[in-house]
């Protein structure tokens, strides 16, 4: 049976982390669909299908997450998702440059799958693809979509 699409969210303001995490999409070969966001807001229309943007469909397995956005910032739109009972089950990965023990906590709070501290390399990037790629396989087993 071919296997289904992995759909992530990349919700990152910097145009060069952007370019990072496509490029090791594109290393591993994987079928995927990427969908990229800048900020919160625009991340959640496109999840909710508001204002104009194409609405996600099937929603993402997985968002990826970056913590300082302009608009709306990581913890404001995950606050936002956790309320939100259409896509509160979304696994979330962060992403940022910030150690700040208050944004890790926070982010913890609003239930994330992982926390990871950039820069990260291009070779950072294709190993979190690949542990998600798994991750997904296994979690996606049942699942209706
Ligand atoms: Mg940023």
């Amino acid at each position: 049976m071919e296997a289904k699409p992995i759909s992530i969210l990349h919700i990152e303001d910097d145009v060069v982390d952007a370019m990072v995490m496509e490029r090791a999409l594109k290393k591993l070969d994987l079928n995927y669909k990427l969908f990229k966001a800048t900020n919160g807001i625009e991340a959640l229309e496109m999840l909710r299908g508001e204002n104009g943007k194409a609405k996600i469909d099937p929603l993402p397995k997985i968002i990826l997450l970056d913590l300082n956005m302009p608009k709306m910032n990581g913890i404001e739109f995950l606050k936002e998702l956790r309320a939100d009972p259409k896509l509160r089950h979304i696994a979330v990965f962060v992403m940022t440059t910030s150690s700040d023990e208050q944004d890790r906590t926070e982010a913890h709070n609003f239930n994330v799958a992982g926390y990871m501290i950039k820069p990260l390399s291009l070779e950072s990037y294709t190993s979190i693809i690949s542990v998600l790629n798994a991750y997904w396989k296994i979690t996606d087993l049942g699942s209706p979509d």
